[in-house]
């Protein structure tokens, strides 16, 4: 396990971020230890149900496959209610989780990397985002990155109100089902959806098996493919960002590719990229490209 080696210049602790993150998980613990005030079983079910949709729905087809790597289009109600649910995450606003996610891209593990695996291990899983690095949370520089969508009215707001969007969540749910829905629904909730991301950028960038040549050090890692959606098949992923669907072997299952194959056959999302992939022979590695799927 690696530890975290020189931290990127100019940069200082997000007080707000590591509060937050503490706050969270102390209260997601009174599911475990205050089960009395706490626990039902509808409540686990909210939780199963609001971690699909925020997290598959939210962060992997709204934020990522969709916001960042425009792998397909949306009607823009639809797109709007995805992108919702991805700011329920509480990761960062839709401007900051696109922007330096494109970073990450534009420059896979190097020091311009905001989550660099080559920092260690705990650096791309949690470590980065306890710091606020003036390349990366500049906001000109986001918006820079995100020029073709930071002007949304809508996108905007949700990038101003992430906690009231979460307030609001969490009122509707203590109505519906008072305590336990509140601490299922909204906090064990975050810490499920954070450990399935961050698992992404540390644990697929670390451990598995390479479909692709790519310069950087991201994986195919079979129980991030599962426990994230799909989005563990991340060789895949860097070797063709484009591509709306990650897995692409039999055994690489990927569920948020099922969910937007099931919005295609409604005619709800068009244009869709896809990597296609094949081998010569005995070759280490599998070439490819990606092509715009056939309506
Ligand atoms: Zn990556
Ligand atoms: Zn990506």
């Amino acid at each position: 396990m690696g530890q975290i080696k020189s931290l990127p210049q100019k940069h200082r602790m997000a007080y707000a971020n590591v509060i937050g993150f503490v706050f969270i998980h102390l209260v997601a613990l009174t599911a475990i230890f205050l089960p009395q005030y706490t626990f039902s079983w509808s409540a686990v079910g909210v939780m199963v149900l609001l971690v699909w949709m925020t997290g598959s729905l939210g962060i992997c087809l709204g934020f990522h496959r969709y916001l960042t790597h425009r792998s397909f289009d949306l009607p823009k109600w639809l797109a709007n209610f995805f992108v919702l649910m991805g700011t329920l995450t509480m990761q960062a606003s839709p401007i900051t989780w696109v922007g330096q996610h494109r970073m990450h891209h534009a420059n896979s593990d190097t020091d311009k990397d905001p989550y660099n695996a080559r920092r260690g291990f705990w650096w791309s899983h949690l470590g980065w985002s306890f710091y606020k690095t003036h390349d990366f949370d500049d906001k000109r520089k986001l918006l820079e990155y995100t020029k073709d969508f930071s002007n949304d009215k809508f996108y905007q707001f949700l990038s101003n109100n992430m906690v009231l969007v979460q307030a609001m969540l969490g009122v509707v749910l203590y109505l519906m089902g008072g305590l336990p829905w509140v601490v299922w629904g909204i906090f064990v909730r975050l810490a499920v959806v954070y450990q399935q991301t961050m698992s992404v950028n540390s644990a697929a960038h670390k451990w598995g098996y390479k479909n692709f040549e790519t310069n950087d050090l991201a994986t195919n890692c079979w129980w991030v493919g599962i426990i994230a959606w799909g989005e563990g098949w991340h060789n895949n992923h860097h070797a063709f960002p484009k591509s709306a669907r990650h897995g692409l072997r039999s055994w690489e299952i990927d569920t948020t590719w099922m969910v937007i194959s099931g919005l295609k056959a409604l005619g709800l999302a068009t244009n869709i990229q896809i990597a296609t992939m094949e081998r010569d022979g005995s070759a280490k590695y599998f070439t490819g490209k990606v092509i715009k799927e056939a309506a």
